[in-house]
């Protein structure tokens, strides 16, 4: 049956990024599917604790500004669980501010983040599902400015675009493994990331008049795709950048 392709039960999520907004629908999507879900953040995840209860939610605290925790959290996930099959690279960070004065500071900040931790936390994860011998999902969270310039926010936009590209790289080298590597490209959606965006009066009624469904996004719309790449559903796809954006780039 189709629908039990889409089921997740007796598999083991990492996601990062768990305490709130996009990576706390992740969190409830995978765990409804049927999956045991490790989350991780810079700070406590008891709200999403609360929304899907201990038997199939637990967290642990790190800073993905330090690239080396990656084993650390496969490690906690493993222990916890016994092993990983999925993993959504969903934590990220933005800066804003005019390219002419960009601080080297921001620049690295928003890259080990958005960027080299997620490619360490992927290659972590991978290593230990080739070790398990039976695949896994990788999810990655780009954005349209994986597609698009933006507009002050340089380093944001170099580590998305960036995402797209290693989301294919590593879905071609880890192909053979049964391990699918596709990401996710949110439009504007309803978070603390969008905050600054959605209290400057001009760019968020140009940004809103410009999204065909004529709404902001919220975490509950990337549930679907985030369980579709999680499942066996997607399992002959992969190094792909899926947009779920209320129809932004198709305009
Ligand atoms: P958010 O600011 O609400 O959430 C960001 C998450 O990343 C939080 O859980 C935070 O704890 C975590 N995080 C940040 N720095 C961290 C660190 N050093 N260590 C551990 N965790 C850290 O924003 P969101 O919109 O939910 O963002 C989720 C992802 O979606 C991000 O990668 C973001 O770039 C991406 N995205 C968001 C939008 C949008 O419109 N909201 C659009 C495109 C892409």
């Amino acid at each position: 049956m189709i629908l039990d392709k889409f089921r997740l039960d007796g598999k083991v999520a990492i996601v990062t990024g768990s305490n709130t907004g996009l990576g706390q629908g992740f969190c409830v999507a995978l765990a409804e599917a049927g999956a045991k879900v490790l989350g991780v953040g810079r700070r406590d995840s008891e709200d999403t604790l609360a929304k899907i209860g201990k038997e199939k939610f637990d967290y642990m605290i790190a800073d993905l500004s330090d690239p080396h925790c990656a084993k650390d959290i496969i490690g906690a996930a493993l222990e916890r669980y016994g092993s990983v099959d999925i993993l959504v690279n969903n934590a990220g960070i933005i800066k804003r501010n005019d390219s002419l004065v960009f601080s080297e500071k921001d620049w690295d900040e928003v890259m080990n983040v958005n960027l080299k931790s997620l490619f360490f936390l992927s290659q972590a994860a991978a290593n230990a599902m080739v070790a398990q011998g039976r695949g896994g999902k990788i999810i990655n969270v780009a954005s349209l400015l994986s597609f698009q310039g933006g507009i002050r926010v340089p380093s944001y936009t170099s580590s998305k675009s960036a995402v797209k590209g290693l989301t294919m790289t590593l879905a071609n080298e880890w192909a053979k493994y049964n391990i699918q590597v596709n990401a996710i490209a949110p439009g504007y959606m309803v978070t603390n990331n969008t905050e600054a965006l959605r209290n400057d009066p001009d760019r968020s009624k140009a940004i809103l008049e410009r999204i065909p469904a004529g709404r902001w996004g919220t975490p509950e719309d990337i549930m679907g795709a985030g369980v579709f790449l999680a499942s066996a559903a997607s399992d002959y796809v992969t190094g792909f950048t899926i947009a779920v954006d209320g129809g932004w780039l198709g305009r």
